[in-house]
C-alpha cells in the first residue's frame, strides 16, 4: 500500500511571544541601495564635520532638517551651514527601538532648536544623564570621525564649558 507524500518536521522550536495574537520570532535581513539623491550634500557635511541646512530665498524660511523644496511656497532652496550649537526644545529616552539599534537602547533623543532657524533637528544626545536634561539646555554637535554616510554621524553632546 503506498504512503502519502509527507514533509519532514522541523526539529528546532519556534519561540511564541503571544498566542493570540500569535507572535513569533522571524528573521528578516536585506540589502538594498539607498541613493540619497539631492539630501547628498546634508551627508558629505557631515563628514566634513558640518551641519547644512537649507533656506527658501523667497520666503526666508530656514529648515534645521534640510528639504528641497520649501514646504510654504514650493520653491527650490538653498544650502546653509547650521551653527554646531543649539539648545534643548524637546527630548526623550527611547526603551524600544528599531531592530539596528535595540542593543543600544535606553538612548536619549532631542530636538535641537538653533538661533534663526525655523524648524528643529532631531538627533542623540550622548552623555548626560537623564536627571540632568533640561528644556533650553545648550547642546553641541560632534561628529563621528569614522563617517557611516548616515544621520548617526551627528549626535549631541553638553558643551564643556556650559554649566546650564
Ligand atoms: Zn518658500
Amino acid at each position: 500500500m503506498p504512503t502519502e507524500p509527507r514533509l519532514p518536521e522541523i526539529e528546532r522550536g519556534t519561540e511564541v511571544f503571544s498566542v493570540d495574537p500569535l507572535t513569533i520570532r522571524t528573521h528578516f535581513e536585506v540589502d538594498y541601495l539607498h541613493s540619497y539623491k539631492q539630501d547628498t550634500p546634508f551627508f558629505h557635511g557631515l563628514a566634513k564635520g558640518k551641519l547644512l541646512g537649507s533656506h527658501c530665498p523667497k520666503c526666508r524660511y530656514k529648515f534645521a532638517t534640510p528639504r528641497v523644496h520649501c514646504m510654504y511656497c514650493g520653491g527650490p532652496t538653498q544650502w546653509f551651514e547650521l551653527p554646531t550649537e543649539g539648545r534643548i526644545h524637546s527630548w526623550t529616552v527611547c526603551y524600544f527601538a528599531a531592530q539596528e539599534f535595540l542593543k543600544e537602547v535606553p538612548f536619549t533623543l532631542v530636538l535641537v532648536e538653533f538661533k534663526g532657524v525655523d524648524t528643529l533637528f532631531l538627533s542623540r544626545l550622548v552623555g548626560v544623564e537623564r536627571r540632568d536634561i533640561k528644556i533650553g539646555m545648550k547642546v553641541k554637535a560632534r561628529f563621528r570621525r569614522k563617517a557611516t554616510w548616515t544621520v548617526r554621524d551627528v549626535y549631541f553632546v553638553r558643551p564643556k564649558r556650559d554649566a546650564d
